[in-house]
């Protein structure tokens, strides 16, 4: 048959990166680009940096692929919003970014959403948008809201006003009745939200002018994105409820594919919707930051090997790297715990190591606690993924299957919706 060819590019905190996929999922090629610093003044003009970035990277294609890319599909960082013109495009804000707090307009989005909304953070999409309302004065009535992805998608299809559930989840969408809520439609500023699709739907064709620029193919569909972090959690392919992502960074983030959406503000856990499932995920401030206060990662790797997993530790600590904790014990004062330190490296490695393993089954077990599909498997990714003791340590405190997941980029999980737009999965 003819050769497909489905590409993703995920837009995240430090820079952008392609990965083009057959239908196999296998990789053709790859690139991963920085963000250039541009500047308008002593602000960072991101949204000139982004545009250039996704031209960059479109360029890096090889040219003999591009003919046979029959999807494209982009993530970008959840709450990084921009204001345009509905009808020309123009934009009527700088961007606002995924950690930027707008204090201003928490009090009035509180008064209007619901108790624990998601929405009620200073840095949801919503809050970025009260604050913008509020201080503009000219151009509302063509204003309209887009989430980086949305933007960066706008640029290749050139239809205003299209976005998909998971990015519109932090300006208060409904993805469980499929509609904006009345306390948001109410609103005069309702205009600027744009229509929302589920992931990896398309949206139309490229523009002609990039058809004829870069050489794609005329059929190729432009499909809506998502968030960075699903995007990663797609990459595992962690398509069954039940499976599960566990993300050993900085700090431990756990994703759990379930049949029931929970919430719980107490302990910051929500769920994203995937199709007919959702995406239910907490965060623990414990994980490798941890580790990084103590020993060096050269050290993590020689310690590591000389641990025997089969064996537990009998030390039991609560390792976090400064006081407090949410996740899966809420309490905002809990002073870390890593004390006795037994004189050898290896022993207190095991026990940090096998104490997070216990907040990691912690985490699952709340999950269920609060009403998610019980995990039967375990995929890990982040810097921790790699620590084949910790993989079996985990294995025997969670009592589950627990391995390396072979895709962990988002863009690849960008890939596999450029992939389901056309009715596909691998
Ligand atoms: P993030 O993107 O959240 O900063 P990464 O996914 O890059 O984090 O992972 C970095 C973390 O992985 C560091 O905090 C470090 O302590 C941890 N790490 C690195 N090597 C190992 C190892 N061999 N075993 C366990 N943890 C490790």
């Amino acid at each position: 048959g003819t050769k497909r060819l489905y590409l993703g590019i995920d837009f995240g905190t430090s820079g952008a990166r392609y990965v083009i996929i057959d239908s196999k999922g296998t990789i053709h090629s790859e690139k991963k680009r920085p963000y250039p610093q541009k500047s308008i003044g002593d602000t960072i003009n991101w949204t000139s940096s982004w545009r250039e970035t996704l031209f960059l990277l479109l360029g890096d294609i090889p040219t003999e692929s591009r003919p046979y890319i029959a999807s494209i599909s982009i993530d970008g960082t959840s709450a990084t919003t921009l204001i345009i013109n509905s009808s020309s495009g123009e934009t009527l804000s700088r961007a606002f970014l995924y950690n930027e707090s707008f204090p201003d307009a928490l009090p009035f989005v509180k008064s209007i959403a619901p108790e624990n909304h998601t929405v009620c953070s200073s840095s949801s999409t919503l809050c970025k948008l009260v604050s913008w309302w509020n201080s503009r004065k000219s151009d509302k009535d063509s204003a309209a809201l887009m989430h980086q992805s949305d933007w960066l998608l706008w640029l290749l299809h050139g239809k205003i006003g299209v976005t998909d559930y998971n990015n519109a989840l932090k300006v208060g969408y409904d993805p469980e009745s499929d509609s904006y809520p009345s306390w948001l439609l109410s609103q005069p500023f309702s205009h600027l939200l744009p229509s929302v699709k589920a992931p990896g739907m398309p949206i139309g064709y490229l523009k002609e002018d990039i058809i004829s620029q870069f050489g794609f193919s005329k059929d190729c569909h432009v499909c809506t994105g998502t968030t960075d972090s699903i995007a990663a959690f797609l990459a595992a392919r962690a398509t069954q409820p039940g499976k599960a992502v566990t993300s050993l960074g900085s700090t431990l983030a756990v994703k759990l594919l379930s049949t029931s959406r929970i919430e719980d503000a107490r302990f910051g856990v929500y769920s994203h919707r995937l199709d007919d499932k959702w995406l239910v995920g907490g965060a623990s401030n414990t994980g490798g930051a941890v580790l990084r206060q103590i020993f060096t990662d050269h050290q993590l790797e020689v310690l590591s090997r000389q641990i025997d997993p089969s064996v537990p530790s009998p030390l039991d600590y609560y390792p976090l790297p400064a006081n407090g904790e949410r996740f899966p014990v809420s309490d905002p004062s809990m002073m870390p715990r890593l004390h006795p330190r037994p004189e050898s490296n290896v022993e207190y490695l095991q026990g940090i190591l096998e104490s997070i393993a216990r907040i990691e089954a912690k985490g699952y077990s709340l999950l269920k606690e609060l009403g998610a599909t019980e995990v039967d498997e375990v995929f890990t990714s982040g810097g921790g993924a790699r620590n084949a003791a910790w993989t079996k340590i985990r294995g025997r405190v969670l009592g589950l299957p627990v391995h390396q997941a072979m895709h962990t980029e988002a863009a690849y999980g960008a890939a596999l919706l450029a992939l389901k737009g056309v009715g596909l999965s691998c």
